[in-house]
């Protein structure tokens, strides 16, 4: 065995992001330590709408968006929801997201927002094959789908950074959206398939037995809160409500929950978080949908998981610490059941989580600024689900001294300056 591979890794945070890390390390030889607050998948990896799509090309911010964000705020059913109280909190996050809208940003951004998603679908295959969890992932796509031809016309742009970059897709008709989902209502006119997409049919299970996998595999998992990281000597320590852990290297995948502790080692990241809420409803297999489908007006996701329906939501911005308002999703059921008429809309159980987002949507991936024993990896936003075990391939390979399979400095921490 070489060195680096007898080297001890802390991994904080066991969501997607940190639960595959580990894994991939563990599977290599190295002695890992995955510590979370709670336990394995315990923030937003545990309610998200589970679609695995790869070669994503299309950022957040685009040219424009700044004049359709009054009408949205206005929308009691909008895709974007604002609690004024935070607005002081949220501004200069806003800000610079506006600013990522000029088209040079634009063109950054999607070219590095391609780059990493490229191989999501590879990178999640092996890692089911290795765990032996592929009965938790199907090959079913991704379907976005349009009321009217005013909407879909509203996605030129998205579709035209899509063939620039390669991004698969096809467009579908009112009856190619019908053999693909009979139970979906007929006033949906047309619809955008990505056709590669994967979908998780219990995002939860997957990242917990992912988490099985690593204890199989010799893994150890800490339960505590950390609150400090350091360097001591050559190691790397992370105190917390279970007293003080050291290691030769640490791994930060605290998702939303990152930017203090990410301030421990000398980097001031505009990490904020775009809330998403999720509501379950029962539903019986021949009546749901076969994969998820995204109400593209409304910008909600019905997805059909092995314990129900999931509706998960829009956007607000209310911060880390504000109480959940569930009257934002419940606004939204009267519209699933216009696009799902056979759905039983009682509501079963409702969630919310946090979106882990920074202004140019591309997550940060690589060395602390002042300490290459510490490594980040997080602000996945919208995506985190599906590019999880890529950025778990890349971290490997940055705790092995090996060359990732793409440049990082699109991603690194000190990019905001
Ligand atoms: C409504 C909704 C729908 C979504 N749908 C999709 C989708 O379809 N596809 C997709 O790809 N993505 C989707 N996402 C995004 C995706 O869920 C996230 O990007 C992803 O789960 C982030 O994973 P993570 O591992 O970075 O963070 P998390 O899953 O949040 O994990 C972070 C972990 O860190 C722990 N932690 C935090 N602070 C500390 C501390 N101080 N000490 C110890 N532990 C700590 C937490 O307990 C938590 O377990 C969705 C998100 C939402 C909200």
């Amino acid at each position: 065995m070489s060195d680096v591979a007898k080297k001890s890794v802390l991994v904080i945070g066991a969501g997607i992001v940190g639960v595959s890390t580990a894994y991939l390390l563990q599977r290599e030889g190295l002695k890992v330590t995955l510590v979370d607050r709670k336990g394995p998948c315990s923030g937003t990896s545990y309610g998200n709408a589970g679609a695995i799509v790869d070669k994503n090309s299309v950022p957040g911010s685009m040219p424009g968006l700044w004049k359709s964000v009054p009408k949205m705020l206005m929308d009691p059913t909008g895709p974007l929801t604002l609690r004024w109280s935070y607005l002081p909190k949220i501004a200069p996050w806003l800000i610079r997201f506006l600013m990522e809208s000029r088209q040079e940003r634009v063109d950054h951004n999607a070219r590095s927002f391609r780059a990493v998603s490229d191989r999501a679908i590879t990178h999640w295959e092996d890692l089911v094959e290795q765990a032996s969890l592929q009965h938790l992932i199907r090959h079913v796509g991704w379907l976005k789908v349009y009321e009217s031809d005013e909407s879909f016309a509203g996605t030129a742009q998205a579709r035209a950074l899509m063939d620039r970059f390669e991004t698969e897709y096809e467009i579908l008709d009112t009856d190619e959206l019908r053999d693909l989902e009979p139970n979906l209502s007929r006033h949906f006119k047309c619809g955008l398939f990505q056709r590669r997409a994967r979908f998780l049919i219990n995002p939860e299970k997957m990242v917990h037995g992912i988490a099985e996998a690593f204890k199989k595999e010799g893994g150890d998992i800490v339960i505590s809160d950390i609150q400090s990281l350091n360097i001591a000597g050559e190691k790397v320590t992370a105190t917390g409500t279970s007293g003080t852990l050291s290691a030769d290297k640490l791994v930060l995948s605290t998702g939303a929950w990152s930017k203090n502790l990410a301030g421990h080692f000398g980097a001031e990241i505009p990490l904020d978080t775009e809330r998403g809420y999720h509501m379950m409803f029962d539903l019986p297999e021949e009546k749901s949908l076969n994969r998820p489908v995204v109400n593209a007006t409304k910008s909600f996701v019905l997805s059909p998981m092995e314990m129900g329906i999931r509706m998960t939501s829009q956007v607000e911005f209310a911060g880390l610490h504000k109480g959940p308002d569930f009257r934002r999703i419940r606004k939204l059921v009267p519209l699933a059941r216009k696009m799902l008429p056979s759905l039983d809309s009682r509501e079963k159980d409702v969630w919310l989580g946090y979106r882990p987002s920074l202004p140019d949507t591309l997550p940060v991936i690589g060395p602390s600024p002042r300490s290459d024993k510490v490594i980040f990896a997080f602000g996945h936003a919208h995506d985190g689900m599906g590019m999880g075990p890529t950025t778990a391939n890349i971290v490997r390979d940055l705790v092995l001294e090996r060359d990732p399979f793409l440049p990082l400095w699109p991603y690194r921490a000190t990019r905001f300056g």
